[in-house]
Order: structure tokens, then sequence, then C-alpha cells
């Protein structure tokens, strides 16, 4: 009974070594070093000395004990950091990629940034009972206002988004120039309800 207890023991803190020197802990543990150590310019901006290496390799060493001692709280909390980092980046770059209607409000100004090509478009806008969408057609560029106003009017607008040219209208596609077809827009809203 006790050997297992000694054994899963070791195994824990062995585990805990690890994942403190090679593993995410270790490169957590090493950053935290790095931003201690700090750079000439944190140090004046603090007014301090940079902490001598020895104080520093002490302070490292409590931090990698202390790891190997609880490390399945700290291997939670970093993997929670790292899961909401990349959750965060992946929104950025899909938001970044262009403007889209579904992500607009209100009203305001399409300029293209390659041409300058503008127009005034609404994206959203609703009062009580009725809303307007922004739309653009996928074959020809143009911009559309589709009202839809009244109650169970949204199903049958849905089938009636189509373009004079016969192109399909799209929210949530990537706008583009309806001029030179560039994705390089910016959007300045006017108003927004
Ligand atoms: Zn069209
Ligand atoms: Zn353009």
């Amino acid at each position: 009974m006790n050997d297992a207890l000694a054994l899963s023991t070791l195994a824990y803190l062995f585990l805990g070594l690890l994942l403190g020197t090679l593993g995410p802990g270790g490169q957590d543990i090493a950053k935290e070093i790095t931003r201690a150590r700090g750079t000439p310019l944190t140090n004046a901006v603090m007014q301090r000395e940079q902490p001598s290496e020895r104080k520093l390799f002490g302070f490292r060493v409590v931090l990698t004990v202390a790891f190997i001692l609880l490390w399945p709280i700290f291997i939670y909390g970093i993997m929670k950091d790292r899961r909401l980092a990349s959750a965060l980046e992946k929104d950025l770059a899909e938001k970044s990629k262009g403007l889209r209607y579904c992500y607009m409000g209100g009203c305001g100004t399409i300029t293209c940034k390659d041409c300058n090509y503008k127009e005034d478009v609404t994206s959203f806008i609703h009062g009580i009972d009725s809303a307007v969408s922004g739309f653009q057609c996928q074959w020809c560029g143009k911009f559309h206002s589709v009202n839809a106003s009244g109650r169970g009017r949204a199903r049958q607008y849905e089938r009636a988004l189509v373009c004079d040219c016969g192109g399909p209208l799209e929210r949530d596609k990537v706008v583009f120039c309806p001029s030179c077809k560039s994705q390089n827009l910016s959007y300045d809203l006017r108003e927004i309800t």
C-alpha cells in the first residue's frame, strides 16, 4: 500500500518536473524569468537595477519547485490562457479578412481604398416592426437594401434575394468594390439603430 503511494507520488513529481522544465510550464517559467530580468529600457522606466543572475536563478528554482508541487493547477491555467488566446486570434483573423455586412451595423459609407469608389449603404437598421438589411450582388457587385417589414416577411424576402442582373444577393460574404472588385474597403458608420 505504502509502495503504491510512494510510486504515485514519484510519478506525480516526475510528471511535474517534465512539464515544468521541457513542457509548457517550463516555457512559461522562462518567460517569467525574462520579464523579471527586464530590458535596459523597462529597468530604467521602473528605476531599478537589473536583478543579479543569482537572484534570478533563485527565482527560477522557487517557480519550478512550486510548479512541480502544484502543476495540475498551473497547467489548467496555462491551457485556459492558450485556448483563449488562440480563439481570440482566430476570431480576429476571420474578421480582418474583409468587410462583411453581418459585422457592419447601421448605415454608413463604403469606401474603396484602391480606386476611391464611395457609396452610401445600409447594413442593418430596424424600427419596431420593420427592418432593412444590406446585401451585395455576388455577380455585379451592386449594393441592395432589402426591406423586410411586417411579420412573416422574412421568408418571403429571402426568396426575393436576386439582383436585377440575376445574381444572388449575400450579406455574409466579404464585400467587394462594385467598381474594381477589390476587397480592400473601409466602412464609416454614420448611424446605428
Ligand atoms: Zn447584380
Ligand atoms: Zn475599387
